[in-house]
């Protein structure tokens, strides 16, 4: 690669009260203020003004905050627009959201219903439609011997465990007839690292994890949608655990180049020279960032609630080392980035730091019953820019 660049962004967004809280008269506890580019807390009561310490207000200043009336379509430009095309230069990329269940991280990275009740599409699709235009411009240039190949993988991360949701046959009658502890002892990936001889890095492979090649944008947005389905679908059925899961949609993309004559003399000689690179980007809609206490789990609830709230944390950390490494490179100090502290990171860690971009949305809801997680939300985004 040309050049190192390390870029890591952090953003908010905040979607507008639903049809039932505004039935149910809730007010907002979230504003934004533009000329401190700050986004406010607000206490609506004795026990929010508890949480801000005596404060009546709390601001957290982001670069880049987006409104409930933003759409999907002004964060896509923003935001993950430049990561698609740096795909295409061999970088890797990685969009995360993150925020409490019900906040719109779904949404964002999927799709759904908007404010004007018109189905909003989401990151995902878009990044989707928006990859296979470059690969097809690319390929209307293309000389001999220049071959692009796009390949995808959808995986759930839920405790430690690594899922296929590719593999649709047979889940859902093995979940509810040997429970969902057997079929993702039986259905678990293994997650290994090799180190790479060129560039000296670690690559996270999963084990027999199903790599669909694609060779247009339906075929793509088609095993995505067949994929998140088996997603809900399990589910409905297991006490909503796509809130408990991450859901990791990868993109690869390799590109070959081979030349493959050489002009020496008045002869021309065959010499074959492959230059490629594979890049990958990861399309994540985190588990539920919601505390423990809250969901009031106990027991094996508990352990879930405290694997997916490591990862997170691991994840956080991992932000807020890589943010304060590219400030200590000016200085070329190198920290130390605790990748290796949950799944979550290991899994990601060719595709967070060093030369890849990320963009992590932060999903926050603006009703007054969600206060004390949307000021967690806003907390756990802040440490990182
Ligand atoms: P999560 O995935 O974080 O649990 P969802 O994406 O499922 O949350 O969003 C919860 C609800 O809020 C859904 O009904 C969704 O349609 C709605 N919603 C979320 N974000 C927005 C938004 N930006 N505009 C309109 N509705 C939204
Ligand atoms: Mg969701």
């Amino acid at each position: 690669m040309a050049e190192e660049q390390s870029s890591i962004q952090v953003c908010v967004r905040a979607r507008p009260l639903n049809p039932r809280e505004r039935h149910e008269g809730h007010r907002e506890c979230v504003s934004f203020d533009e000329p401190t580019k700050q986004v406010v807390v607000t206490a609506v009561d004795k026990n929010t003004l508890l949480q801000l310490r005596g404060k009546t207000a709390l601001g957290y200043a982001f670069d880049r905050r987006y409104g409930p009336e933003c759409t999907s379509d002004s964060i896509y430009d923003d935001r993950v627009h430049a990561l698609v095309e740096s795909c295409f230069k061999g970088y890797n990329a990685t969009v995360l959201a993150y925020g409490q269940t019900g906040s719109g991280k779904t949404h964002t990275m999927s799709g759904g219903q908007g404010i004007h009740g018109l189905v909003e599409e989401g990151i995902t699709p878009r990044v989707i439609r928006h990859l296979f235009q470059i690969v097809e411009n690319i390929q209307k240039r293309q000389k001999p011997g220049e071959q692009i190949e796009v390949t995808a993988c959808a995986l759930e991360l839920y405790n430690e465990d690594l899922l296929d949701l590719s593999v649709r046959s047979g889940r859902e009658e093995l979940i509810s007839k040997n429970g969902w502890d057997t079929v993702r002892a039986s259905m678990g990936l293994k997650l290994q690292h090799t180190h790479t001889h060129t560039h000296g890095r670690v690559v996270p492979e999963v084990v027999g994890a199903h790599e669909k090649k694609v060779s247009n944008a339906n075929e793509l947005a088609k095993f995505y949608h067949d994929c998140m389905v088996n997603r809900s679908t399990g589910s409905t059925k297991l006490n909503d655990r796509s809130s408990r899961s991450h859901a990791i949609f990868t993109i690869n993309i390799h590109r070959t180049i081979v030349d493959v004559l050489e002009e020496v003399g008045s002869d021309m000689k065959a010499r074959v020279r492959t230059s490629d690179y594979s890049s990958k980007l990861h399309l994540v809609d985190l588990a539920g960032s919601e505390r423990v206490k809250r969901s009031g789990a106990t027991g094996k609830e508990l352990k879930e609630a405290c694997n997916i709230n490591g990862g997170l944390l691991a994840l956080g950390n991992v932000i807020v080392a890589l943010a304060t490494e590219s400030e200590a490179k000016k200085e070329s100090k190198k920290g130390h980035i605790p990748y290796r502290d949950s799944k979550l990171t290991r899994l990601l860690q060719d595709s967070l730091g060093g030369n890849s971009l990320t963009v992590l949305i932060s999903c926050i809801s603006p009703s007054e019953m969600d206060f004390e997680e949307t000021n967690n939300t806003l907390k756990y985004a802040n440490r990182a820019c």
